[in-house]
């Protein structure tokens, strides 16, 4: 099939999701655009900053499939044990990656040590076209292709894609120009993330605690160090910001507790506001939308890029599936067919999510009674926790390939 369209496959976003999509196709016969508005060479890009990500095992399989997984390694820290605790009451759950026979259930690393990775990958890839700095500003879809206007250094370009992937986060420019529609939760709910230095080892277990105000975190990362995230009542966040270090500490304390000893000294806070937003739509004839695009979601359990990268893992495939079959990958059949394969896994998470939120959120008697039996339930029925299990670790439902520690492909001669 010949095709004049400047590129097959054109990325609007090279933050953690569009990113690794483009590396997820570098063995394809694709022709690759990907378009970023900040400039590509600088370090400290909004998608790869200090934030802490809890990458699932499932996760860490499709990085492992792709290629990228041993350079991250000397960033990442294992994540062996996790404990679910809700402040002041009596139930908790211990989820353990021996129970799953793996060697972790997960793995903590910053966005930044992400983004280096992908970034070096990036750099050798041959069927990449990097165009960057540049933003999207006019957009028109077809029949036969998607025409992207960008606005390059203060000049004005065009480039033509069978298939556009918006890519570019939660204020969306290319779900913006094509008014798909978004519904918004706003949680009432700012997290703060800073680095905390702890008296005891962590011995490879996060917490996630539940508190009055909203769940607050604390994931391993090297030697006394862990990474808190905490999720504090909006209208309160300037006065948790404003803090002093050691009132900040005094206050984490009081809500975590001692099972790491005192907490000794704290780094560089930021604060992020959370939502729920989800497009309405994930695909059109031409166009798909991914990762923080089509859904963004509060952190509470460390879901968000797990689900992108998923997103990535499946997309690359049915592309992949489409190329070898002589199919239009931008064609409306072969879109729906990848949106109807993400519905599931999407809906179960932002539910469990969402669910999660408004559980440990509220504190009526009936409710916090319900939700601190349902961890001892979770704790001592082993079908309960192995669901519970198999959800955080990202690897239940209809998988793709790369997420099973497969190529994207079977092999021409298979087994
Ligand atoms: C405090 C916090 C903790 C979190 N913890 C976890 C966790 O533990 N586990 C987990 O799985 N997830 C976690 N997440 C979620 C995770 O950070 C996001 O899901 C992920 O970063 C989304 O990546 P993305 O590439 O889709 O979007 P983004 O990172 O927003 O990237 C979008 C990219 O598009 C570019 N762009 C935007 N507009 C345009 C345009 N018009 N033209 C060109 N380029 C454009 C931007 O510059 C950016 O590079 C957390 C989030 C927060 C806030």
């Amino acid at each position: 099939m010949t095709n004049q369209n400047d590129f097959d496959v054109l990325i609007v976003g090279g933050g953690m999701v569009g990113a690794s999509l483009a590396i997820a196709l570098r063995d394809q016969p694709v022709r690759i655009g990907m378009i970023e508005a900040v400039a590509w060479q600088v370090e400290d890009k909004p998608g790869y900053d200090d934030r802490t990500i809890a990458l699932a095992w499932g996760s860490r399989r499709i990085f492992d499939s792709m290629g990228v997984w041993q350079a991250m390694t000397p960033d990442a820290t294992a994540i062996k044990t996790i404990h679910v605790s809700d402040q002041g009451h009596f139930g908790f759950t211990r989820l353990d990656a021996r129970q799953q026979q793996v060697e972790a259930l997960g793995y903590v690393i910053t966005a930044r040590a992400i983004g280096k990775v992908l970034t070096q990958q990036l750099a050798e890839q041959t069927n990449v076209t990097l165009i960057s700095p540049a933003t999207v500003t006019n957009l028109e879809c077809d029949k036969h292709c998607a025409t992207v206007t960008v606005n390059q250094e203060g000049q004005s370009r065009q480039y033509t894609t069978s298939l556009l992937v918006g890519a570019d986060g939660v204020k969306s420019t290319i779900r913006e120009l094509l008014s798909i529609d978004t519904t918004m939760k706003d949680y009432g709910q700012t997290a703060v993330i800073a680095n905390l230095t702890t008296e005891k080892a962590h011995n490879h277990i996060a917490f996630e605690r539940f508190t009055r105000t909203g769940p607050l975190a604390l994931l391993p990362m090297d030697d006394h160090r862990c990474a808190l995230v905490w999720t504090v009542e909006t209208d309160e966040v300037d006065d948790v910001m404003s803090l002093d270090d050691d009132r900040f500490l005094q206050a984490v304390q009081k809500r975590f507790g001692y099972r790491l000893g005192k907490l000794l000294k704290v780094g560089k806070r930021d604060a992020y506001p959370l939502r729920l937003v989800r497009a309405q739509e994930q695909v059109r004839e031409r166009l798909v939308l991914i990762g923080n695009a089509v859904h963004t979601l509060h952190p509470v359990g460390g879901q968000g890029f797990n689900l992108g990268l998923r997103d990535v893992a499946t997309l690359a495939q049915v592309i992949a599936e489409a190329r070898h079959t002589g199919n239009d990958i931008g064609s409306l059949p072969i879109l729906n067919h990848y949106a109807e394969w993400r519905i599931s896994d999407h809906e179960r998470v932002i539910g469990f999510t969402d669910n999660l939120v408004k559980l440990f959120s509220n504190d009526s008697l009936p409710l916090s009674f319900a939700r601190n039996v349902g961890l001892l339930v979770a704790d001592v029925l082993p079908p309960v926790k192995k669901a519970l299990l198999r959800r955080t670790m990202g690897i239940y439902g209809h998988l793709p390939r790369l997420a099973r520690g497969l190529c994207l492909q079977e092999p021409e001669h298979g087994t």
